[in-house]
């Protein structure tokens, strides 16, 4: 039987948001979510909060209730474990929050419009997914379009069966774009579901260790670091993208558009991901 190979150019690229295109560090979420467990009386610390990064807010908010240190801060605080109803509540409060303060997380990362741009002057298409819930990404999406960045297409968990680490935003991007077939698109993203979603897409992925989730700083905090602390942390990141079978990992998106040539060159080759 005949197999089918394709060997021609990519397509599109799907970037994520905060700590890809935006929002350095991947901050915004991070302390709203510190806040809706002290407001509960549990606190949490930010690795903790980073911890289930990626995923819908709501469903954020569970795996983050559940990490074994959390849940048993919450039983001695509590008396009794996190609930269901704790989770509603908890999202109830995250949402207003999120709204209020998103605007204030939302410059764009060093390089990402002129990354942005070697795509486009390739022919691609640039599609985008997130954790963020429709309503958050319409405050970010104006935010983002005045400051000269605006995707083809942006899909959110809500508008699929289900958010990442699941594929499907990865292949609802496809379907809008009208772009196939997934192994002419990468997926580009800062956090561990980021690189999950796109390989169950069937797309190559790329992740990025310096500007997201994994290293957790602004570009500010980042110039402070000893470089021996810098070094470290940003190793640790690599490893972690490159375990969850990241295809590349660099520091920023400044850095994707050479590793297209690269992606084509497989391509060419009859390789895929
Ligand atoms: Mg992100």
């Amino acid at each position: 039987m005949a197999r089918r190979i394709y060997r021609g150019p990519l397509k599109a690229i799907l970037l994520d948001w905060a700590g890809t295109t935006m929002d350095y560090g991947c901050y915004a979420p991070a302390v709203v979510f510190v806040e809706v467990f002290k407001r509960q009386g549990v606190p949490i610390t930010m690795d903790e909060a980073r911890g289930p990064m990626g995923a819908h807010k709501r469903v954020h908010i569970a795996a983050i209730a559940k990490t074994p240190s959390v849940a048993a801060r919450w039983r001695a605080a509590r008396g009794r474990d996190c609930s269901e109803a704790d989770i509603d509540v908890m999202f109830a409060d995250f949402v207003p929050l999120q709204l209020a303060c998103l605007a204030d997380y939302a410059d764009l990362i060093p390089g990402c419009l002129e990354a942005v741009a070697a795509f486009r002057a390739r022919g691609l298409k640039i599609g985008s997914t997130t954790g963020y819930t429709i309503s958050m990404m319409e405050i970010l999406q104006r935010e983002a379009k005045r400051r000269g960045y605006e995707p083809d297409a942006t899909v959110c968990a809500e508008e699929v069966p289900f958010g990442r680490p699941e594929p499907w935003m990865c292949l609802e991007n496809a379907k809008r774009l009208r772009v196939f077939p997934m192994e002419a698109i990468v997926k580009i993203g800062d956090t561990l579901p980021d690189i999950l979603e796109g390989l169950d897409a069937g797309m190559w992925t790329v992740g990025l260790a310096k500007t997201g989730n994994e290293m957790g700083l602004n570009a500010s905090e980042i110039a402070r670091l000893p470089p021996s602390d810098l070094q470290r942390r940003l190793e640790r990141a690599y490893a972690r993208l490159y375990d969850t079978g990241a295809h590349y990992v660099v520091d920023s998106i400044a850095d994707v558009p050479p590793l297209l040539d690269v992606i084509e060159a497989r391509l060419a080759s009859g390789d895929r991901p």
